[in-house]
């Protein structure tokens, strides 16, 4: 089993658990950022990004940037919008505002399309808000991690493409890639920005994305500069194409012990083929909600469809605070999150089932779970009705 000290499992929608290959690449003895060792490992991790997220098309373009998920934020706010364009942000709960916020810290004008909560806009509204106005960019998050919502994102390119074909379609997919399925060249994507920590198995620091060819069009006819330093795809792109052909490159100093931690997840999960971790993570998701449903308990993400095998937001009992349950679950050595979609925060829980506590057959991290959520919900007094 792992060689890490004892310590309860962290079953939070990110950070996850790690496994031990990928915590003992970051104590890497220190190399300079710029010399051959560390060009070529640098340059073969964006070169294993492109099969992460299904693309071979040459004109895509990946950066791997320190920061953290919320970095992608800024990066598709400061170069793919200008002041005053608009934006259309399909949100299903605190990420998605969040990044209408973001746009809007650059000037974009971001126009919100919701679903109910634990649900998702539908394609009819998207696509007669598409034809009302003319958007430059529609961003969709692909699992809102506080709802445990997963959006379509096939038919939402499909609707884009048949209303507003020159609109960008941006996905946010920090709590998604590498445990949902994303084909960005099938789909015909245009940005997916992620982070390391969530289904990716890798310690926090990064902001991980790729870009179509038409975004980077995009990004080059701009009329006004972008609106940021750290952020802009003027300063880091001629830094992660030559980093790719194994060139060195500078511009800001990028963390060569996480990159090798990065490095070494990625091929952790390139190793087998991405259809069956889709299908993994589908599995364990599946058995945790049946679980959960057999406690007597909701699920916020009310239909099975938009159901993500990332995480399950499980609404606590009537009676039953979440104050009282956490403590109880740690003491089984089992870390949930509480709440965090504004209207419903003290009323669920969050269980975030991703990476090696999923994929890893000697780890029995989500029985554990799904036994210490039992009786800790008992211990709180609760009896199925
Ligand atoms: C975690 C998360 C973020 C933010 O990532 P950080 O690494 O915390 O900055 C953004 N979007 C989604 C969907 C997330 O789950």
């Amino acid at each position: 089993m792992s060689t890490q000290a004892s310590h309860p499992a962290l079953l939070i929608p990110g950070p996850i658990e790690f496994d031990d290959a990928v915590l003992q690449s970051m104590s890497h003895f220190s190399e300079s950022h710029v010399g051959p060792t560390f060009v070529n490992t640098f340059g073969e991790t964006l070169g294993l990004l492109r099969p992460l997220f299904q693309t071979t098309n040459p004109a895509s373009q990946p950066f791997v940037i320190s920061g953290s998920g919320t970095l992608g934020w800024d990066l598709v706010a400061a170069n793919l919008t200008e002041a005053g364009e608009d934006a259309l942000v399909l949100s299903t709960g605190y990420f998605g505002d969040s990044f209408a916020d973001c746009l809007a810290t650059y000037g974009a004008k971001p126009t919100k399309l919701e679903g109910p909560v634990g649900g998702r806009p539908q394609v009819p509204e998207i696509e007669k808000a598409l034809s009302e106005k003319k958007y430059k960019i529609v961003t969709v998050t692909h699992v809102d991690t506080s709802t445990g919502v997963v959006s379509d994102l096939k038919s939402i390119v499909q609707a884009v493409r048949k209303v507003s074909p020159e609109t960008l379609v941006i996905v946010d997919g920090v709590c998604s890639v590498a445990c949902e399925e994303i084909a960005f060249d099938e789909w015909d994507l245009d940005g997916v920005i992620t982070a390391p920590q969530k289904a990716i198995g890798c310690p926090a620091g990064l902001s991980i994305s790729m870009f179509s060819g038409r975004a980077m069009e995009v990004f080059k006819n701009r009329k006004t500069p972008p609106a940021s330093y750290f952020a802009s795809f003027k300063n880091w792109t001629p830094i992660m194409q030559n980093y790719e052909a194994k060139k060195p490159s500078y511009f800001a100093t990028p963390s060569p012990q996480l990159v090798h931690a990065l490095n070494t997840a990625l091929k952790q999960i390139l190793a087998r083929p991405l259809s069956e971790r889709f299908q993994k993570h589908k599995e364990v998701s599946d058995k945790v909600k049946k679980a959960v449903a057999d406690l007597g308990l909701k699920i916020v993400a009310t239909k099975p469809e938009d159901q993500s095998s990332a995480m399950t937001a499980i609404y606590l009992p009537d009676g039953v605070q979440i104050a009282n349950v956490l403590p109880k679950l740690a003491s089984r050595g089992v870390i949930f999150a509480g709440g965090l979609h504004k209207e419903i925060a003290t009323k669920y829980i969050r269980f975030g089932h991703m990476g090696v506590s999923v994929t890893d057959p000697a780890r029995t991290d989500i029985d554990n779970a799904l036994e210490a959520l039992k009786t800790s919900l008992a211990e709180c007094g609760y009896t199925k009705a």
